[in-house]
């Protein structure tokens, strides 16, 4: 036979991954049957491999393969037909065989032929004299074979089709994708669709009020109306619990698919009894047949559809550059857990805050830095809101306030009279513990609590009023400061604000940065400015880069200003050196310190220029 079929018919033996796998009753049920069906003591299932005969199941010997040359079923495999040999001792083909010599005189098999024509191998039987066989015990046998066939087939399909819709599940798909792309070798481009039928939190909900048969009732009418309303040329895979996904035929135009695809959702979702109860959603994901693995193809038309769900569309498209995104956004929240533990990922910068009327500086705030050990700096805007979505977020506070506090310790040690801001995040305020832990970290530093101030965004405080205000009540209640970070960019009322116990609000920088030339700008923030001072608030403007920001917000009225015209944030030693030379630099007194012990660092650098800028 010509080699390539020969290598054909063995992928399609070593698919069905039978080879060396365990006896099995359902096999031997078949083999007894065809022994006692010849009345001879050996039979058989025997698969041909590359250079053996292997034994599925076998009656009257005890070995488990023997050598494929010239053994008789090799002939029945590579033939694909029946072969009976009365007396192997007269065969000129079998008479020196391995059988011959261990006293085999006769042979019958039927062929095990996989519904693609390949010849597996033979079910058989052998005796240990020379026989005739009649036409019935031949039929029996192909029936035989037949019968080990469709079990094999069985054995094969089971853990590929889905129990509840009877669609074949992934496994399949992965498999039959590689087949397609093996086929179709011109890398045609086609677009898989993946249609989800509900989301996670509505599928647990409705499970609660309705029980899961409900459940199951429902996805397989939904498949039955993908199939016939939607996947109707395509093959229907079931890849998930409540997802199917289809290929459409080649040269399909994704834009225009998509568009059609969502008319058509909505028009079953319409038409659906479960329709006030979940929402289908679905990505469409382009790829070349060949050039994609048929598990990133999953991965891409998955990723597609959450998107779709995340964004509240009716279908999605997978875009490569969302995926990296969404991939980068993955190895944050995966590496930051680490890069808490790590000593040398994350660190803190200090950027000074001015009063404005005295023009010195009177805190500063700390900010968040993180050098992942591949991807570089990253900036806290990237990834603080990612672990804020997470219950990390209490380790990343907890570390930035400890280190913040620290430090504080150690410039108020020097004499420094700052105040230092760290950044809280809304969830933080949901810990029961929060406030218990930053007045312990003050107090085990003998730190003041009006040294301190917490940063929170207006739409933080929003989201939990109750618990997250009483939280924040514990806290100023023993004199820690509260400010409203980043305001003029959410939805909060000001009289809203007033219930929280802040004593500063921070004018976010994008009101800020083009006061000097953008009059709509100036109005919002005059009117930000007086509305805040009426409300008995301290204004801080954020973003001051330049001297026309600072003298238009001096003229304004605010209080204090925070930004790259006096410093960017600082590495604690550039603050300390910031400290000597600029004008700006915060007030020194020798003792009045809650701790006497004054860092050498420090003490040095401060005595070097003898204090007389301050
Ligand atoms: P934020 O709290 O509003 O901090 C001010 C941001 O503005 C900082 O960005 C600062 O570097 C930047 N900035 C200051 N002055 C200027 C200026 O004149 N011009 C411009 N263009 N920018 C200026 P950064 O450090 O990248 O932080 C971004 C945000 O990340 C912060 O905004 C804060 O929301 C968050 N963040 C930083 N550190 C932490 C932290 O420790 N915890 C939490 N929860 N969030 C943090
Ligand atoms: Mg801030
Ligand atoms: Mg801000």
């Amino acid at each position: 036979m010509p080699e390539p079929t020969e290598e054909a018919r063995l992928d399609a033996l070593y698919q069905l991954d039978l080879l060396d796998t365990d006896p099995s009753e359902a096999f031997d049920r078949i083999t007894r049957m065809a022994a006692q069906i010849f009345g001879l003591p050996i039979a058989a299932v025997s698969l041909t491999d590359r250079d053996r005969q292997w034994f599925k199941s076998r009656v009257g010997v005890s070995h488990t393969s023997i050598p494929r040359n010239k053994a008789p079923c090799a002939q029945v495999a590579e033939t694909s037909a029946l072969v009976v040999i009365p007396d192997l001792l007269e065969d000129p083909c079998y008479r020196d065989s391995h059988l011959a010599q261990t006293g085999v005189r006769f042979y019958a098999g039927a062929p095990l032929v996989t519904n693609d024509g390949f010849g597996l191998g033979a079910m058989c039987v052998l005796g240990l004299e020379p026989r005739q066989a009649s036409s019935s015990e031949l039929a029996a046998l192909a029936d035989l074979g037949a019968m080990v066939m469709a079990q094999i087939e069985l054995q094969h399909a089971f853990g590929r089709v889905d129990p509840l819709s009877r669609l074949s599940n992934r496994t399949q798909f992965a498999e039959d994708l590689e087949d397609l792309a093996r086929d179709q070798p011109e890398h045609d481009q086609r677009l898989a669709v993946l249609i989800d039928l509900a989301s996670p939190e509505q599928l647990s909900n409705s499970t609660r009020v309705m029980g899961s048969s409900y459940l199951d009732d429902m996805v397989r009418d939904m498949s039955r109306e993908i199939r016939t309303g939607i996947s109707t040329s395509s093959k229907l895979y079931h890849v998930g619990a409540t997802q199917f996904l289809f290929l459409t035929p080649k040269q399909v135009e994704v834009r225009g698919y998509a568009a059609r695809l969502a008319e058509q959702l909505s028009e079953m979702q319409q038409s659906s009894l479960s329709r006030f109860v979940i929402t289908t959603v679905a990505g469409v994901a382009p790829f070349r047949l060949g050039e994609v693995k048929p598990l990133d193809v999953l991965r891409n038309v998955h990723g597609a559809a959450q998107d779709a769900r995340r964004t509240e569309v009716r279908v999605g498209v997978y875009s490569p550059t969302q995926d990296t995104a969404h991939q980068r956004r993955f190895t944050l929240l995966n590496d930051f857990g680490a890069a808490l533990e790590a000593a040398d990922q994350l660190r803190l910068v200090f950027q000074p805050r001015i009063d404005v009327i005295s023009r010195t500086c009177v805190g500063a705030e700390a900010l968040l830095r993180w050098r992942h050990p591949g991807l570089g700096e990253i900036s806290p805007a990237e990834f603080m809101p990612i672990i804020e979505q997470t219950s990390m977020v209490r380790a990343a506070t907890a570390w930035v306030l400890e280190t913040a506090l620290d430090q504080l310790l150690e410039w108020r040690g020097a004499g420094l009279q700052l105040q230092v801001s760290v950044n809280i995040s809304a969830a933080n305020l949901l810990e029961p513990d929060f406030a218990d832990r930053v007045l312990n970290s003050l107090a085990k530093r003998s730190l003041a609590p009006s040294w301190l101030e917490l940063e929170i965004t207006e739409t933080g405080v929003m989201e939990d009023t109750g618990q997250a205000l009483a939280v924040l009540e514990v806290l100023t209640d023993v004199g820690v400061r509260l400010a409203i970070d980043d305001f003029g960019t959410g939805y909060s009322s000001l009289s809203y604000l007033q219930r929280i116990p802040a004593h500063v609000v921070k004018i976010d920088q994008t009101f800020v940065r083009d006061l000097a030339t953008d009059e709509r700008q100036r109005s919002l923030t005059a009117a930000m400015v007086s509305l805040s001072h009426n409300l008995g608030y301290r204004v801080v403007a954020e973003g001051v880069e330049a001297i026309e920001a600072l003298n238009w917000i001096e003229s304004a009225g605010c209080d204090e200003a925070q930004g790259y015209f006096f410093a960017r944030p600082l590495a604690v030693a550039d603050f300390s050196t910031w400290c000597l030379s600029s004008p700006y630099a915060p007030v020194i007194t020798g003792t009045e310190t809650a701790r006497p012990s004054v860092p050498h660092s420090i003490a040095t650098d401060l005595s070097a220029e003898g204090l007389a800028a301050v």
